[in-house]
């Protein structure tokens, strides 16, 4: 039984309360319908895909070029941070994709692996392996069908998800490597082959689309087989809480319509609500953090501190210049991609480097700079040390949870961030952008105090919520290796909640 033509799901979905699968997926993000498509695939499995938006049955969705346009609409999770003194008191806009495909679906399509350090790190983490680049190197040859450079070693062709570097390149992006290599950053063929592998490095970057269509993990794994019978898909079905036996997951209670409909699982319920909404579905199944389920009286299940603790992502911060009269390329999705390190964290790339040909900041930092007409914005990216929490705003499964970002709380990720800053303008003001670029803009001082000031306006998430319920063995650990929730028997989370640090560059792909 599949509801997916866009009609709202009649309360249950019509399936009883009560009624009992193998399986049950929460959440049918970029993670979740690739879990149901793979447990379903097995026809003795029945699978419940439950996710709390509608389809994917819009042009916002299939064409990447509009994905700015999903701001806004039924299809995102309007999250707002907590006050950040850090960022002049400032409150985040904090999207996630919502309906089926998640952030999959309304993503600016880049694929991007994570650099080599990113998964042997999980792997001595999680004391698994198989999470090592080894391994995973596998993994992406077995999923991926690249049509960009041969690289036998790296690449696979005739996986379902279909890959290819940007087309044609419009000369901007080929500027900004030409940039970025007289600074220093050599250049690669590709984003995901040999550049994950080094300290820094510059390429065209790589799109999960095809003949200009997106291709969600949803529609890669899931879409093509909602006639399985033994799969059934609910829209419009929020998961509230996890049903437990003692410390057995044996269901869910999901809202639709107003109406709570329980559902069981014979064999395992999975969690994949992503990074905001499965600590929340987990504390509220009394799995979490002892003293604060005790504040909301929430019987305990399980302590485990680390549920909603370690948030991690990407903090974005729009470096903007005034450009030429001349034709710029389609607004919306840079070709272009550089990686380099800090030089205070050794060892791996930690800052990335996107373009924007228009202005794309925050409000606060337009009203501080005001955006020219003709504006070009660098967006780099740079992983923090510090990080956040989700928690619970109340027990009510309606309540948005709390999401407090922390960004710039560690005193040193303001120094790595002025660090990034400064070769994002090596970039912009270089010979090679003389043709395109007229002045920069913002932050346009090299005042140290100004350039803060700048920060603590401009920054904003790159949207790659992840850790918040994290992998490992050690007590802030919420799941093994294998994603069981410690613990708990018949309960995994698979989805981005479950990576401990988030990886070099965009998430969806991990
Ligand atoms: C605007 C934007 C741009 C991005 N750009 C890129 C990009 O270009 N490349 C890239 O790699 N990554 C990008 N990302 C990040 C990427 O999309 C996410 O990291 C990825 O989708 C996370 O996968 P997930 O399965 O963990 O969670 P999600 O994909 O967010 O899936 C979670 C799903 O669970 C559903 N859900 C939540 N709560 C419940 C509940 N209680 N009951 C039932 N269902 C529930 C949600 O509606 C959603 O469908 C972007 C994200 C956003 C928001």
């Amino acid at each position: 039984m599949q509801h997916t033509d866009g009609r709202p799901a009649e309360p249950g979905g019509g399936v009883a309360d009560g009624a009992t699968f193998d399986f049950i997926v929460c959440g049918a993000g970029s993670a979740g319908s690739v879990v149901a498509g793979l447990l379903s695939a097995d026809p003795a499995a029945t699978v419940l895909l439950l996710e709390s938006g509608g389809d994917d049955d819009s042009q916002f969705v299939r064409d990447p070029d509009l994905w700015p346009a999903n701001f806004g609409t039924e299809r995102e999770w309007a999250f707002v941070t907590e006050a950040n003194p850090q960022l002049n008191g400032r409150r985040l806009a904090y999207s996630m994709g919502r309906g089926l495909g998640g952030g999959g679906s309304v993503n600016a399509g880049v694929w991007a692996r994570g650099h080599r350090t990113d998964w042997d790190g999980y792997a001595a983490t999680a004391k698994d392996e198989r999470w090592g680049y080894r391994d995973v190197l596998e993994t992406y040859r077995a999923i991926e069908d690249w049509h960009g450079a041969p690289d036998p070693e790296r690449r696979g062709t005739g996986g379902p998800v279909s890959v290819r570097p940007s087309q044609d390149v419009h000369p901007l992006f080929t500027t900004m490597l030409d940039a970025a290599e007289a600074a220093g950053i050599p250049r690669f063929d590709s984003a995901n082959g040999a550049l994950m592998e080094h300290g820094r490095g510059c390429s065209v970057r790589d799109e999960n689309i095809e003949d200009g269509e997106r291709r969600s993990p949803y529609r890669c794994y899931l879409a093509d087989h909602l006639d399985r019978p033994n799969l059934t898909v609910l829209q419009d079905t929020t998961v509230s809480r996890v049903l437990l036996d003692g410390r057995t997951a044996v269901g869910v209670e999901a809202v639709s319509g107003g109406r709570v409909t329980r559902f069981r699982a014979a064999h395992e319920v999975v969690l994949s609500a992503g990074a905001i909404n499965t600590p929340a579905v987990l504390l509220r199944s009394g799995i979490g953090d002892e003293s604060d389920l005790r504040s909301f009286g929430i019987p305990v299940v399980q302590h485990l501190p680390g549920v909603g603790r370690n948030l991690d992502d990407h903090i974005r911060f729009g470096c903007v210049w005034e450009a030429h009269d001349i034709p710029m390329p389609p607004p919306t999705r840079s070709q272009a991609v550089c990686f380099w390190e800090d030089e205070t964290r050794p060892g791996a790339p930690e800052f990335f480097l996107y373009l924007s040909p228009t202005g794309s900041v925050s409000p606060e930092s337009a009203a501080q700079y005001p955006l020219p007409e003709r504006a070009v914005t660098f967006l780099p990216g740079m992983r923090q040390r510090g990080r956040g929490q989700v928690s619970l705003a109340g027990t009510d499964p309606t309540l948005a949870p709390r999401v407090d970002t922390r960004f710039l709380s560690d005193p040193d990720d303001m120094a790595s961030a002025l660090a990034c800053v400064a070769m994002a303008r090596e970039v912009g003001n270089s010979a090679a952008f003389a043709p395109y670029l007229k002045r920069e803009v913002a932050p346009a001082t090299s005042t140290r105090a100004d350039v803060e000031m700048f920060l603590r306006n401009a920054v904003e998430t790159f949207w790659h919520q992840c850790g918040t319920a994290r992998m490992g063995a050690d007590r802030e650990a919420v799941v093994d290796g294998r994603l069981r929730v410690h613990g708990i028997t018949g309960l995994r989370v698979a989805d981005a909640s479950v990576l401990p640090h988030v990886t070099l560059a965009n998430t969806t792909a991990p």
